[in-house]
């Protein structure tokens, strides 16, 4: 029964963190990150800088930028460098790319994780705002990863796409956000039949979050609703794990997996349920 017991866990856990890769394999890749000067973006490229990658990171802020760079270096980076750029500017986004496979002489991965910031409340009918944020969080997502295809080709490279179980899952609250991860789910999941029937040799990995713990998010939820939030750094982690080993789509922390798998089962249960998450009197 131990025996039994003991063999029957591991198992689990394998079919739960997937398969394992070889760190090794991403010494000197070439990675462009963006939204990389906080959070879950912050912690990716501190991973590649560890496994010894060249990085070039991007994000608005110059001067945190740097800070980002210099923590790279210091873990090993066999190179860092940033580019400050806003992708609310569309000549921004190509600039960013241009840089990266210049300076870094090619490109393996893309990792698009930045989000313009947006209020977290009742949609205040903001259509300026709502059209501004689909610039940020979806059409620069778009633009680079037509940009970068070229060179990824070459590469045999991967866009990993940074997304979230509310890009599957209607809530209230964060409509404008909420419309830019559909946004991007159904772009880059299409995306991903096109290149697979005309045999390009890029993959598209697209991360499902659920809840990290960065400064930005756990300051907008507080007082709206109480989840669990799951750690940045292991977040980041699986993004990158997503994009070595090819997976097109990954679920992180778990509880997402099976938020999309019953989603439609009972859909009025589902509702009641996301309804009663948020502290909300009208
Ligand atoms: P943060 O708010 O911590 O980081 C956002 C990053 O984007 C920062 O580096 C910011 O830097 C950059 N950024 C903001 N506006 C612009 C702009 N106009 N142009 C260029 N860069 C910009 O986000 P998180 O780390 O929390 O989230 C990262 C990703 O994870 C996002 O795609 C998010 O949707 C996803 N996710 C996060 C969850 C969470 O709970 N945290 C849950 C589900 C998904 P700067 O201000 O210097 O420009």
């Amino acid at each position: 029964i131990f025996l039994f017991g003991t063999l029957s866990a591991a198992f689990l856990a394998y079919l739960w963190s997937g398969p394992a890769f070889n760190e090794e394999s991403l010494k000197g890749v070439k990675v462009l990150v963006t939204g990389a000067s906080t959070g879950i973006g912050e912690q990716v490229a501190y991973h590649y800088a560890r496994l010894g990658a060249q990085i070039v990171i991007t994000a608005r802020r110059e001067n945190v930028l740097k800070e980002v760079v210099k923590k790279c270096q210091d873990l090993g980076a066999q190179k860092a460098l940033y580019i400050s750029a806003d992708m609310g500017i569309s000549a921004d986004v190509d600039r960013v790319v241009e840089f990266a496979e210049q300076q870094l002489e090619g490109l393996d991965y893309i990792v698009l994780n930045h989000i313009g910031p947006s209020p977290y409340q009742m949609w205040d009918s903001d259509v300026d705002h709502m059209r501004w944020l689909m610039q940020v969080n979806f059409h620069s997502y778009v633009q680079m990863a037509v940009k970068a295809l070229p060179a990824l080709e070459k590469s045999k490279g991967s866009i990993v796409v940074v997304s979230s179980l509310l890009g599957k899952m209607c809530s209230p609250f964060a409509l404008p956000y909420i419309a830019t991860k559909f946004a991007l789910n159904g772009f880059f999941g299409s995306l991903q039949h096109e290149l697979a029937m005309k045999q390009s040799n890029v993959s598209i990995s697209i991360c499902i979050l659920g809840l990290i713990d960065t400064d930005s998010a756990m300051e907008k939820i507080k007082g709206h609703i109480d989840i669990t939030p799951y750690p940045a750094h292991e977040a980041a982690w699986q993004i990158i794990k997503a994009g070595v080993l090819r997976q097109s789509e990954i679920f992180y922390p778990w509880y997402t997996y099976y938020g999309v798998l019953f989603r439609d089962w009972f859909p009025h249960a589902r509702d009641q349920v996301i309804r009663s998450c948020y502290n909300y009197q009208p």
